[in-house]
């Protein structure tokens, strides 16, 4: 049993299931979920419960580790992973029936040797690189790798569940050339007699940008969680809640006067006398400790009130002034959350530190505990 709960994050099951239902109302095809790193700092299991509990086809990892956890978890729903070590053990794979991401030709190979040492089909899909210059097949090793593919599936050793690419951008002019480039691809891999089940380009942004974009699958992470990824667009204006609550409590409160210097450095001065709260979490947990100064605030008592002085590994310091009659110790402080709720975005966080959403979330650190809700 854990001792205290005063790094808490909540995630809401709702409200990833209300996500993914949205997703799919959205595309009418499959949904495959990402919950690599940790489920965007969410909790891997908590994650894929929850989306496929909205109605996820499968949930899909970075690392054959990742998905490994999975399967130890309890999770049994069909897994993908595309991110391979040169000595990722493929037998493990297979033997827990995950889905590989296939990106070349020695991974294929090892792949189908696990196989026929296991004595069972290892399930694939391939993962093409069309222009995104990252992990995935080059164009130029599409048809023998194809070609390979359809002998193993002929000898029993490989099953090509499903094909996909990872897109630039999303909805913009060079997802054009890659989404032609992966027409191509399906229409290459057709031609060796494989029918791919499911067929994937669009992570999030394309999946609520680009509907020609959708095949008969999406791929998508940060909309799961309720996040927009789109810079110029709420998680409300895409219909998603978002599912992270980041919350701490106050476990000192000292009045101080006019002139207390706040924190290491003393960088922050209070102008007036004040009240000041302790709130236990710090860069050790993902707050940006460069945050200071920078003007992000957080929810006390349904209240706005600024984060002052500099963010230590452990704990920061808000200035309640004007509420300190009402505040006492334990009192909830929320640190990023729905803003329908009133609580601050995780953007404001993002935007402050010139990150992204996901950064801010896969960050929350493993001292917090994830509290499903
Ligand atoms: N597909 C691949 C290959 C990825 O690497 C990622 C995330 O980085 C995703 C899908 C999900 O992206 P998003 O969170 O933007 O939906």
């Amino acid at each position: 049993m854990r001792t205290g709960s005063m790094r808490v994050a909540e995630i809401s099951l709702p409200a990833i299931r209300h996500n993914v239902t949205r997703v799919r109302e959205l595309t009418g095809g499959a949904v495959i979920v990402v919950v690599k790193a940790d489920g965007y700092g969410h909790g891997a299991r908590i994650a894929a419960e929850a989306a496929l509990a909205g109605g996820a086809a499968m949930v899909a990892t970075a690392d054959l580790e990742e998905a490994l956890a999975l399967r130890d978890a309890g999770i049994e729903a069909p897994v993908l992973c595309w991110l391979h070590g040169v000595h990722a053990d493929f037998e493990q794979a297979v033997a827990a029936d995950i889905e590989i991401g296939v990106s070349h030709l020695q991974q294929l190979e090892a792949l189908a040797a696990a196989a026929d040492r296991a004595g069972r089909p290892a399930s694939m899909q391939f993962k093409l690189d069309t222009g995104l210059s990252r992990n995935g097949a080059a164009p130029e090793e599409w048809a023998p790798l194809f070609a390979r593919a359809a002998e193993l599936e002929r000898a029993g050793l490989v099953r090509v569940r499903g094909v996909f690419s990872h897109l630039a951008n999303a909805g913009e002019e060079n997802d054009r050339a890659q989404a032609a480039r992966f027409d191509e691809a399906v229409e290459l891999l057709r031609s060796t007699g494989i029918e791919p089940e499911m067929i994937h380009l669009a992570a999030s942004a394309a999946t609520f940008s680009s509907p020609h974009l959708h095949y008969n699958t999406v791929r998508v992470g940060v909309v799961a969680y309720g996040l927009s990824p789109f810079a110029d667009k709420t998680s409300a204006q895409l219909g998603l809640i978002p599912a992270m609550t980041l919350r701490s409590e106050i476990v000192a409160l000292r009045g101080v006067p006019a002139g207390a210097g706040v924190s290491y450095g003393f960088n922050h001065v209070c102008e007036t006398a004040t009240t000041l709260a302790l709130v236990p979490m710090g860069y050790a947990d993902g707050m940006p400790r460069a945050l200071n100064g920078a003007g992000a605030w957080v929810t006390v008592a349904g209240e706005h009130r600024p984060i002052v002085g500099r963010i230590g590994m452990d704990q920061f310091i808000v200035d309640v002034g004007p509420l300190a009659g009402r505040l006492g110790l334990g009192d909830p402080v929320v640190l990023f959350g729905d803003p329908e709720c009133g609580h601050p975005p995780v953007e404001i966080w993002a935007g402050l530190m010139r990150t992204i959403n996901y950064e801010i979330v896969v960050g929350v650190g493993p001292r917090v505990l994830r509290v499903p809700s």
